[in-house]
């Protein structure tokens, strides 16, 4: 009778041995397997640990005996391969309970041993803290650390599909996660400009990450193990996770001299026969063949690897009869609320091996943005130059990513080109998809650019241009350009763009630009009609543009460059979380509502804006408060991810309030208050409860909602701050002026009130307070109020500034009471400094309400952020 042994019982071992029983009842089968299980689940593993797989038992398909018996199968599990005498076709094996090393002959082996994680070899690597997922055993480990240790924080190293997972999984169970890649963005395996969108997905989850940086060694504290990074980081943490990539557990068949690739794989023919003719190898351990780079390459995953065993198994048994065509790598990750998934090469691997190509990425939705539920999906393509071949696609969105790319995948392994993509004809109806599906838009781009219709530019060549040789042309409409816009671009809306045409000149590269790329591309037929040669349209209009220019990581986040176990990712300062809570109210996620009574933010319309691109959800805000008044409130959900910035940049302009905004898979919820919050929240401020907020996570979490999103908005000169010194008459109306013409351009005002500049911000009705000698002089002195104040020149013994008034109501011009009023009702936030009310013996109750206090920090925090800053 004739004996196959098989090394490694899961994805590729498992399945060739139940292939050969089911093809031959006769043959002998012997599994060798080191762990105490066979054929699990290592891709359900991470779900286990976040317990979204409960069942242990569940991430077994067989185990031992049930397989055994089905198949008639002799399985030795806690059998270790040590060595293989090809000579004599034996396979020496170790008994890991006895140590007992026995032979075994065979007529046919089969190696899937798979492959093994990578360890640096750098200083603590043996720390006992540190763990690495490949199978059941370790999955235990980490499970029972997390249980017995109470971890609280946990370092992944390496931001690839495990690491991703991993991550995620232990976020799940309330564990604060830091991520460390070496490469410039997370998912290494997908091009850049996917990779951007899953950036500002694990920002606004709150995930700490680090890229283009690298941990050099670790060190132990008590019970916590310390990751020394290459930037000087330290980060400290309960535990380490180790994802930095695997490599094909070799040793068998090196020490066999069998033929081995570049990347340490075992070399296989197309019939996956190793150098020995008696020897397979399929999955993990191979370098096998892809036929889009036509080379041999590693693919560690689990698809080709159970592909690779059921023609493995029957050629082992018939003869050379099946070829295996090859893999093009095809693979898919959850990473939160996104899916990501790729085909085939990426503009990187195209770039690395020389083979060129076109590519199109484009921004779509899941299905038609009519009907509820449509969500943003980015596809990008790459394609052959010379015949329009498909090469590669990459998808990230929230639904409908995994069919489009198998289908595009089948594609691939058919040959198929851009042409296929045009007339590709799919199942259509509103809830799965569009009449044109993403994939068809993709495969028009790719013609149009095939058959020079269009000429693209890219965002990472477009960023490089210098703005002096270029005319950019923002083709959206003036309410979107309002909203945010590149630098540099004028504004011309393609619908006036015929009209126009005298602003556009002849002898500039033109760049076109609207929200996603389609509005661009008319605009750029018109004006290539017209007689223009250079115009380029940017791809992936300005959604790619803001992907593009944002921190890519949220380091900058974390001010230390020490993070300690305790340290709260998001640590604020509680001073500071108290009085930014006035503004805004707490979201309760238990109850999906906010804590706020309806009645006292008047909630007047609901809006659904799902679907819609920008400016459609502003839009159909913009149209809502033109219905209703003042205070009152609209909730609006939108799936436009770039709504979350436009929202706050909107709000600022046309001097609304965002009471809240939340963000759960993929659709953003944002409540909106007519006018502004700050001016009504005096009144309405005993109807809010505070004080469970001394223990509330809520408020941080809206704080660092806010805080992520607010750092994102690309808003230019937005800020102002005056700092009033005098107390003249003429130069504390010049300051009005300058705030209340600052805060009409949509600035964000602050006037810092010090020294003689208190007196204007003092009461009118005197406030009897406890003075000592010093402050009565001052208090004497001083004029009480701003009707008081003397004019710095032409005082004329006192009846300048009657002269002055007479001459403001003359010309229209307010009174400087009035004017503060106008300032204070439109939001410029009116600072008194806290050190010069010291000194001049000036307490809190003699000014105004609506004044805040501050010391030089906060005049410096705002004086950062400011673009103008005065002094009056
Ligand atoms: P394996 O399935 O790893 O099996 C190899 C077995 O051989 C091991 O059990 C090992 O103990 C045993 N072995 C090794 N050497 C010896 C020896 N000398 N003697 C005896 N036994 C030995 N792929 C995907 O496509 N999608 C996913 O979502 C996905 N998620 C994953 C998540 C995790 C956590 C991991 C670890 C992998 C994941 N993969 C995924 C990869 C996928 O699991 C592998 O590509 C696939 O299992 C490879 O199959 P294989 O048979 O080559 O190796």
């Amino acid at each position: 009778m004739k004996t196959f042994v098989i090394v490694g019982g899961v994805a590729g071992g498992a399945t060739a041995a139940a292939r050969l029983r089911r093809l031959d009842e006769t043959i002998n089968i012997i599994i060798i397997e080191r762990e105490n299980y066979i054929s699990y689940a290592n891709c359900g593993l991470p779900y286990y640990i976040g317990e979204t797989i409960k069942e242990w038992d569940n991430l077994f398909v067989q185990n031992k005996e049930s397989f055994g018996k089905r198949f008639n199968i002799d399985v030795k599990i806690n059998h270790e391969a040590m060595f293989i005498d090809r000579e004599n076709k034996i396979i020496k094996v170790k008994d890991l309970k006895n140590n007992k090393i026995f032979d075994l002959r065979y007529d046919k082996l089969l190696l899937s041993p798979g492959a093994e994680p990578l360890k640096p070899n750098i200083p603590g690597i043996e720390n006992k803290n540190i763990f690495t997922l490949r199978n059941p055993l370790d999955t235990l480990s980490i499970k029972n650390f997390i249980k017995s240790k109470n971890v609280k924080k946990a370092l992944i190293v390496g931001a690839g599909f495990i690491g991703l997972e991993v991550a995620e999984n232990l976020y799940n169970l309330g564990i604060k996660v830091s991520i460390v890649e070496l490469s410039p963005q997370v998912m290494p395996a997908i091009d850049f400009d996917v990779a951007i969108e899953l950036h500002q997905h694990l920002k606004s989850k709150g995930v700490e990450f680090y890229l283009n940086d690298q941990v050099i060694g670790f060190e132990s504290k008590e019970s916590i193990i310390g990751a020394k990074l290459l930037s000087g980081r330290k980060i400290y943490s309960d535990m380490v996770v180790l994802s930095i990539g695997v490599k094909p557990e070799n040793k068998l068949a090196k020490d066999a001299s069998l033929a081995l690739g570049k990347k340490g794989g075992i070399l296989v023919n197309e019939f996956l026969q190793t150098s020995d003719p008696d020897i397979y190898a399929v999955g993990d351990v191979i370098e096998g063949y892809n036929y889009l780079l036509e080379k041999n390459t590693v693919i560690p995953l689990a698809g080709p690897a159970n592909k690779q065993a059921r023609i493995a198994a029957e050629n082992m048994l018939y003869g050379n009869n099946r070829k295996y065509k090859g893999s093009i790598g095809v693979s898919i990750a959850k990473v939160f609320d996104l899916t990501v998934a790729t085909a085939g090469l990426t503009e990187k691997i195209c770039k690395t091996e020389n083979i060129s190509y076109e590519k199109v990425l484009i921004h779509s939705s899941s299905h038609a943005g009519y009907y509820p539920g449509a969500l943003p999906l980015t596809l990008k393509l790459i394609f052959k130059k010379e015949n329009g071949k498909i090469l590669g696609a990459q998808l990230v969105g929230y639904d409908g990513v995994d069919k489009r790319i198998d289908v595009i995948s089948a594609m691939i392994q058919k040959e198929g080109t851009i042409f296929d993509l045009v007339e590709f004809e799919h199942a259509y109806a509103p809830p799965y998809s569009s009449a044109k599906d993403p994939i068809n838009i993709a495969g028009y781009i790719a013609e149009n650019i095939f058959n020079n219709n269009l000429k693209m530019i890219y965002i990472e060549d477009f960023i490089k241009l210098d703005r002096k040789e270029i005319f950019l042309i923002d083709v959206r409409t003036k309410e979107e350009f309002d909203i945010g816009t590149i630098e540099g671009a004028i504004n011309i809306p393609v619908d006036d763009l015929r009209n126009c045409l005298n602003q556009v000149p002849k002898d500039k590269k033109i760049i076109l630009f609207c929200g996603v790329g389609l509005r661009g591309y008319i605009a750029y037929r018109i004006l290539i009609k017209h007689g223009y040669s250079e115009v380029f349209n940017l791809m992936g209009g300005y959604k790619t543009y803001q992907y593009f220019i944002q921190k890519q990581s949220n380091e900058d986040i974390f001010e230390n460059d020490f993070i300690g176990i305790d340290d709260n990712i998001y640590q604020l300062d509680k001073s500071k979380f108290l009085k930014d809570l006035k503004n805004y109210p707490i979201y309760d996620e238990k109850n999906e509502s906010f804590n706020i009574n309806k009645d006292e933010f008047n909630v007047i319309a609901e809006i659904d804006a799902c679907g819609l691109n920008c400016p459609g959800p502003i839009l159909k805000l913009k149209k809502e408060f033109s219905k209703i008044e003042n205070n009152g409130v609209v909730l609006i959900k939108a799936t436009d991810p770039g709504f979350k910035k436009d929202i706050f940049a909107w709000a600022k302009l046309s001097g609304n309030t965002i009471l809240d905004i939340k963000e759960n898979k993929g659709v953003i919820y944002a409540k909106i208050m007519k006018g502004n919050y700050k001016s009504i929240k005096k009144d309405k401020e005993s109807n809010i409860d505070y004080s469970n907020v001394d223990n509330s996570n809520d408020f941080k979490k809206i704080e660092n909602k806010n805080k992520v999103i607010e750092e994102n908005i690309v808003i230019k000169n937005d800020s102002a701050t005056i700092i009033v010194f005098s107390n003249d008459m003429d130069k504390v109306l010049a300051s009005f002026v300058l705030a209340l013409g600052a805060i009409s351009a949509g600035k964000k005002v602050t006037m810092f009130f010090t020294f003689w500049g208190l007196t204007v911000i003092r009461k009118k009705n005197k406030i009897k307070t406890k003075k000592d000698f010093m402050s009565k002089m001052f208090a004497k002195k001083l004029p009480s109020n701003l009707n008081k104040l003397k004019l710095s020149k032409m005082n004329l013994f006192g009846l300048g500034p009657l002269f002055m008034k007479i001459r403001m109501k003359q010309k229209n011009v307010d009174f400087i009471d009035n004017m503060m009023k106008e300032a204070l009702e439109n939001g410029v936030n009116i600072v008194a400094c806290q050190m010069s009310m010291d000194v001049m013996g000036i307490s809190k109750e003699e000014l105004l309400d609506d004044v805040e206090i501050g010391g030089v920090a906060t005049y410096m925090e705002k004086a950062s952020e400011s673009n103008i800053n005065l002094f009056i």
